[in-house]
């Protein structure tokens, strides 16, 4: 058994009881019945289908348990393979599978169900993310992933069955993501067949003439494999070493690998034969290593010994290629036969069937949050792991968005930090959470595959208590931003409203006092270079409007003088019901925006500051021209009167849509602008104009004339752009 290549090939004619014969032989006390009872389960949920092949579904299930037994997997993993797509197909709740054949079973089921809703990047794009996506999964058990690699090994074993594209796709996204996984791993077996399989969907052509360079001299290369395994076993006898000597085909792939990376054709194509020896220890690795080299000439730099230096996923052996007999050149690797498990199975040869509770411990490895209390100490057989956690360089938590896509947090992030990482009008109208569907409180802890779903509501507004939930930078900073500038806004009005009134009391304007420079005085002062500036230290106590008036020189008036101010202006009041009254009569229309609780005013939305429904906004009367809607924060307020100001809000009832401008800042890759575009377009918004800014620092700037319904559409919108990979900011302009 040991030293034995382990072949996954389909088999059609698997039944559950020559499974669990299987699994009876090297584990003596399954829970027989229960596996029994979890085929039975999955057979009748899926007795509807059939796969591409014709064959019962179940025959999929069967080989990816099958896969399982042979990668000497736990029990938990095996039933698991069986139930794989129960989920998924069939519509089967976790929580049924976890009554039915326990809880381990269940997540196991439900990870895989999660990876294979992830969309994962082209390989252009980069390799680690795709690797950070799977860590997801890997962070609840590890088994999750070798269940779906012997999942990815039986579809690919029957991909012939599929259409054409399909099979370049699969093939494809098994190469790019599911070879180097496994080969991360660490589990050789199934990589080099995946590999293979890869080979002859992508490039039928290398894959069949290499097939045929092999297959042409099949009984010659037999017998000529037999008598070097003789010649070697000989040899070795000699030194009095014992060992199991094997000899195969290389694996196709590797042999195109080395065809393209040295650019040699089929013809020169030299060592097609691998040969294999397996001994009881490290010294006899060696001993034998030097009898090859005495018995068979080297060539030269093919040397390696991965026994002193270990390949990160563990990998063991020596390899050296000689001029074997015949002049036929050959690639031996020498290795233990505990090397050689490693080497086969990988990280799945850390599951011992015996030692039931270490495996368990081990299938709920959490690595992140191992990561995470580093400082405890690890049991040597999970070492390995640590060496694939670093090289990830898992440094949080991995969370989904409702459409699948991965996001890093930090450890102990909540679903606050979660909004504010997906975009800061997001966190800022966060209203609640749903965790994997369920409703939970803000402050809930997000744990590694997690699906979080934010809810907003226009009307939220982060809230002071919001700092103690958070736990990333970017949310608190942005929390603390929007306090303080509700602070500020707040400040401005009420300093504004006192010196507009202070101002008329003195028959003149803000405005006319600015314009003869009478400002000037206070400003060099206190260093203001702003009107606004001076309203929000009025606003804020900071300087009293005395201080301000005295300061004026056409004012006469002494910092110790007492000040009056009337509360209504009367005059304007009267101006207001006129103009309300006549804009009644010229319009009845729909507006958008309601005054004074009626909506069928003449209103115009200030092309300053374009407000849409939901913004805070302001009314202003124009003599003739009804009314002008902006937005609190428009700059232009500061030139309006701020005694022709009327409340507005916005009409609920009115669905139409409202220009906006959005700035794009991106790095600057070719094409860009119209991938923005496309985003744009694909949500079913309209662009009205799009107009790019170079910047420096090979950035690139876009600012967009986008047309939207309402505040929750322009946010649907940004952040769909924000989630862009180029995208650096998205903001409103
Ligand atoms: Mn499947």
């Amino acid at each position: 058994m040991f030293g034995e290549r382990i072949d996954f090939s389909h088999e059609a004619n698997l039944t559950i009881d020559e499974l669990i014969k299987r699994i009876e032989a090297f584990q003596s006390d399954a829970d027989i019945s229960l596996i029994r009872k979890c085929y039975e389960f999955a057979e009748k949920m899926h007795s509807s289908v059939k796969r591409s092949s014709g064959e019962p579904y179940i025959i999929h299930p069967l080989n990816v348990a099958g896969t399982l037994v042979k990668l000497k997997m736990d029990q938990d993993s095996i039933m698991a393979g069986l139930l794989h797509d129960v989920v998924e197909d069939c519509d089967v709740s976790p929580e049924d599978i976890s009554k039915q054949f326990g809880q381990s079973v269940a997540q196991i089921v439900v990870g895989c169900t999660k990876i294979s809703k992830i969309k994962f990047k082209t390989k252009e794009e980069s390799q680690a993310e795709n690797f950070r996506k799977m860590v997801v999964a890997m962070a609840q058990d590890l088994r999750v992933i070798i269940v779906k690699l012997a999942d990815r090994m039986h579809n690919m074993r029957t991909l012939q069955y599929v259409s054409k594209e399909k099979q370049m796709n699969k093939a494809q996204e098994t190469l790019d993501i599911y070879v180097p996984l496994a080969s991360r791993l660490g589990i050789n077996s199934v990589k080099g067949e995946l590999e293979d399989l890869c080979l002859r969907y992508l490039h039928p052509e290398v894959y069949y003439r290499l097939a045929e360079k092999v297959s042409m001299k099949r009984s010659e290369r037999e017998t000529y494999i037999r008598e070097t395994i003789e010649l070697m076993h000989e040899k070795m006898l000699e030194y009095s070493v014992r060992g199991d000597v094997a000899g195969r085909p290389k694996h196709f792939y590797s042999i195109y690998k080395k065809m393209t990376q040295r650019g040699v054709d089929f013809e020169q194509v030299q060592d097609l034969l691998a040969f294999r020896i397996l001994v009881g220890n490290i010294t006899e690795c060696y001993k034998v290593l030097g009898i090859i080299h005495s018995a068979f000439i080297p060539v030269p730099g093919r040397f390696k010994d991965y026994i002193a230096i270990p390949k990160v996923n563990n990998y063991q052996s020596l390899h050296t290629s000689v001029i074997g007999p015949e002049g036929e050149r050959i690639e031996i690797q020498i290795r233990t036969f505990e090397m050689h498990e490693v080497a086969e199975r990988g990280v799945a040869a850390h599951w011992k069937y015996k030692e039931r509770d270490k495996s368990s411990e081990l299938g709920k490895l959490k690595w992140v949050e191992e990561l995470m209390e580093f400082n405890q100490n690890v049991s040597s057989s999970s070492e390995f792991m640590d060496v694939v956690k670093n090289d990830l360089d898992v440094g949080g938590i991995f969370v989904f968005t409702p459409k699948g896509d991965v996001r890093e947090l930090r450890y102990g992030a909540t679903p606050l930090d979660f909004a504010y990482a997906v975009h800061t009008e997001v966190g800022n109208h966060t209203v609640g959470a749903k965790i994997n569907g369920k409703m939970v409180p803000l402050k809930y802890r997000l744990k590694s595959g997690d699906t979080v779903e934010i809810l907003t509501s226009k009307a939220q507004t982060p809230s002071k208590d919001w700092l103690k939930i958070c736990k990333s930078s970017r949310a608190i900073t942005k929390i603390k931003q929007y306090l303080m500038k509700i602070e500020r806004d707040k400040n401005r009005d009420v300093g504004e409203n006192l010196l507009d009134k202070a101002m008329k009391e003195f028959g003149t304007t803000v405005k006319a006092v600015e314009k003869k420079h009478e400002f000037a005085k206070l400003f060099d002062k206190h260093h203001y270079k702003t009107l606004e500036e001076l309203y929000v230290n009025i606003g804020s106590g900071h300087v009293t409007i005395n201080e301000v008036l005295a300061s004026i020189p056409s004012i006469e008036f002494n910092e110790g003088d007492e000040l009056k101010l009337k509360d209504e202006n009367k005059e304007l009041d009267t101006y207001l019901k006129k103009v309300t009254k006549s804009a009644r009569k010229s319009s009845g229309n729909d507006n958008a925006v309601i005054v004074d609780g009626l909506d069928d005013i003449v209103v115009k939305m200030g092309r300053c500051c374009n407000p849409i429904p939901g913004d805070p906004i302001n009314g202003f009367i124009t003599r003739g021209r009804g009314i002008t809607v902006h937005t609190k924060g428009c700059k232009r307020i500061d030139e309006l009167e701020a005694g022709r100001r009327i409340a507005v809000e916005w009409n609920k009832e009115y669905r139409f849509n409202h220009p906006v401008n959005v700035k794009v800042v991106t790095h600057d890759k070719p094409g860009i602008l119209s991938k923005i575009s496309k985003c744009i377009n694909n949500a079913g918004i309209n662009i009205r104009s799009a107009l790019a800014r170079s910047m420096p620092d090979q950035k690139g700037s876009f600012i967009f004339e986008i047309e939207v319904k309402d505040y929750s559409e322009l946010l649907k919108t940004l952040s769909t752009i924000e989630s862009l990979e180029e995208v650096i900011s998205v903001t409103r302009a």
